[in-house]
């Protein structure tokens, strides 16, 4: 049932995603790491292996209780990927990198303010930073899950950023943008002190935003 046949396309478009972290600038090496449910678990990129080399039969099977099947050892970041996707049920991807300004950002221990409207595509009114705790620790994992309290995104102090989505195509988006908003965060701290909008508009953006783009097609009457 876990065999590599299984969910074929799914693993291929994982090795796309961590090529295109790497390729978009996102991140660099073998670092970061993501994860997709799938029926009974969920798939994940194996540890320390180069995401151009990846072939399909290299994403590794993961159970809930950390067996895992495949011919890979996974990703030294299971716990983390286990326990987000079994904490949030709503989401279907979890992608982990070390991009250049979100990383920055971390090792100074700063999370980002809503000094710019989009940071509300990460679910609130900011990008929580979580406590340090050494990659691959389940404290890292716990720490991590406090820190995307109602948030889908993270991140990691001194070491990273951390993204969930419905789907990959989703988790990846919100990373780019995350990443974003850090590089442009990190910009205007150079200059002065950013301006951080205040609850009460940060409550309009996100309702705003609940009717914004081509969401509901428009009813054929109302079409030009
Ligand atoms: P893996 O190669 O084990 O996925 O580790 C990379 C990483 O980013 C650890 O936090
Ligand atoms: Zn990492």
């Amino acid at each position: 049932m876990t065999g590599a046949g299984e969910h074929r396309a799914l693993r291929e478009a994982m090795i796309a995603t961590s090529r295109r972290m790497n390729s978009a600038g996102l991140n660099q090496g073998t670092s970061g790491n993501l994860s997709a449910r799938v029926a009974g678990g969920f798939l994940l990129t194996p540890t320390g292996m180069d995401y151009d080399a990846l072939v399909p039969e290299d994403l590794v099977f993961m159970r809930f209780d950390g067996s895992h099947e495949g011919r890979r050892r996974p990703s030294s970041e299971w716990q983390l990927h286990r326990d987000l996707l079994a904490a949030r049920p709503d989401m279907g991807a979890v992608l982990h990198t070390h991009s250049m300004f979100s990383t920055t950002l971390a090792c100074l221990r700063k999370s980002i303010p809503a000094f710019h409207y989009m940071i509300s595509a990460a679910g609130g009114t900011d990008v929580r930073c979580a406590e340090y705790a050494t990659f691959g620790s389940a404290e890292l994992a716990r720490n991590t899950l406090v820190a995307l309290e109602g948030r889908k995104a993270c991140l990691l102090a001194n070491h990273g950023l951390v993204a969930l989505g419905v789907d990959l195509p989703a988790a990846f988006k919100l990373a780019v943008e995350v990443e974003t908003l850090a590089a442009m965060y990190w910009r205007a701290l150079q200059v002065g002190t950013p301006v951080v909008l205040d609850g009460a508009e940060m409550t309009r953006v996100i309702d705003r935003f609940k009717t914004y783009g081509q969401q509901p097609a428009l009813p054929e009457d109302s079409r030009e």
